[in-house]
């Protein structure tokens, strides 16, 4: 199928787990496979198996030392104090389980995948979708939340090796995308944004953190579909046009939707599937990853929605048997699973929630697109809340 847009995974994903009550120890990758299958919007010929990266490829950006201390934690099953210290894992959230090499490991392959098909040739797909993607705390020599290696960072990197002259990074995650940010905030040849909610870990990205190479659009809790739009609209888009990149890498962390227990925005998933429509407009290659997602039926729901928008797959108003049993067949420990919304089982989009666009959403954007007015605007809004 030249041409067609391509989504990437692994098995993988549904044979490992973080363990225990680790945020990440839900079904993710796997079930939102399962539903596009289910749903019949994946014929064969687009689906594409990944393979791990290796050692020299993830070497493009991270340190070696690092990267063989993951493999050792992976053969031996442990770490030593000293190594989990320096490394960060074993610790704040980056446990040592089975597949702690090879499960990050392949979904830096899966991205690097993803830009050999885009940079194919002709006959290239202009989209590829690879949900295991969007590791953007992965740091060169540490794991960070939940992210050993970062593979946007990594599929940036290949596309600019290629020859790819601009690349624009978009970050839809709740959490600031600062690994990314940060291993290119000295090259010009990539723009990263990233809209994430305000005061979060890992608290960087402010209204105050804007650059050549970077702009933040920290926004607050209750972040509706409305205001997500405006902020692409009136701040992604323009920044974008100017920048005129070449490729475009979308991280569609789904830990902003209302229905997730990470965050306190409050988007739909149809929210992020306009983002995504309209941002794939922006470049002629797009790179659309995952990213953050801890309500498996949130997250699975939102990321076939989005390869939906990208393939051009209807949305039915009500699932198929097929995918509403597999969802009922989900296990989540968390209170939110206590009670569950039928429609979690039985819809694929959630109810709209469309809203007034706030002053300090304005200002937001303002402060990406370079405007003063907005630094003295935000303190002023806060101190009247207080
Ligand atoms: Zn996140």
């Amino acid at each position: 199928m030249p041409g067609s847009p391509r989504l990437i995974g692994s098995e993988i994903y549904r044979r490992s787990s973080y363990g225990g009550r680790h945020p990440l120890a839900i079904p993710r990758v796997s079930l939102m496979l399962d539903l596009v299958r289910a749903l019949g919007w994946l014929p064969e010929a687009a689906y594409v198996e990944a393979l791990p990266a290796t050692p020299a490829e993830l070497a493009r950006f991270h340190d070696p030392a690092y990267i063989a201390a993951v493999q050792r934690a992976e053969a031996d099953r442990r770490v030593d104090p000293p190594v989990s210290e320096r490394h960060h894992i074993g610790r704040g959230g980056n446990p040592v389980y089975p597949e702690v090499f090879s499960r990050p490991a392949t979904a830096c392959g899966a991205t690097l995948t993803a830009v050999e098909l885009l940079l194919g040739g002709p006959d290239a797909p202009s989209v590829v979708h690879s949900p295991a993607g969007g590791t953007h705390h992965g740091r060169r020599d540490r794991a960070a939340g939940f992210c050993y290696f970062n593979d946007p960072v990594l599929g940036i990197l290949r596309l600019l090796d290629r020859g790819v002259a601009r690349v624009l990074y978009v970050d839809l995650d709740a959490h600031h995308g600062d690994g990314v940010e940060d291993a290119f905030l000295d090259e010009p040849r990539v723009l990263t944004i990233s809209i994430h909610e305000r005061g979060r870990w890992p608290h960087s990205g402010t209204i105050g953190d804007q650059g050549r190479s970077r702009r933040n659009l920290p926004v607050p809790p209750g972040f509706n579909d409305s205001e997500l739009a405006f902020l692409i609209e009136e701040a992604v888009v323009p920044l974008a046009e100017d920048f005129a990149p070449e490729a475009a890498v979308i991280q569609t962390g789904a830990d902003g939707l209302a229905d997730d227990p990470m965050s306190r925005l409050a988007l739909s998933n149809r929210a992020l599937w306009r983002a995504v429509a309209r941002l794939k407009t922006l470049a002629p290659r797009v790179l659309v990853l995952g990213g953050g997602g801890y309500n498996p039926w949130a997250v699975a729901r939102c990321w076939a929605g989005i390869w939906a928008t990208l393939s051009a797959s209807e949305i039915p108003a009500r699932l198929p048997d097929a995918a509403e049993r597999l969802l009922r067949a989900v296990e989540w420990r968390h209170s939110l699973a206590r009670n569950p919304p039928e429609r979690w089982f039985t819809e694929l989009a959630d109810p709209p929630n469309e809203g007034p666009v706030r002053a300090e959403i304005r200002a937001v954007a303002a402060a990406a697109l370079g405007g003063v007015k907005a630094a003295v605007l935000i303190p002023a809004l806060e101190q009247r809340r207080a």
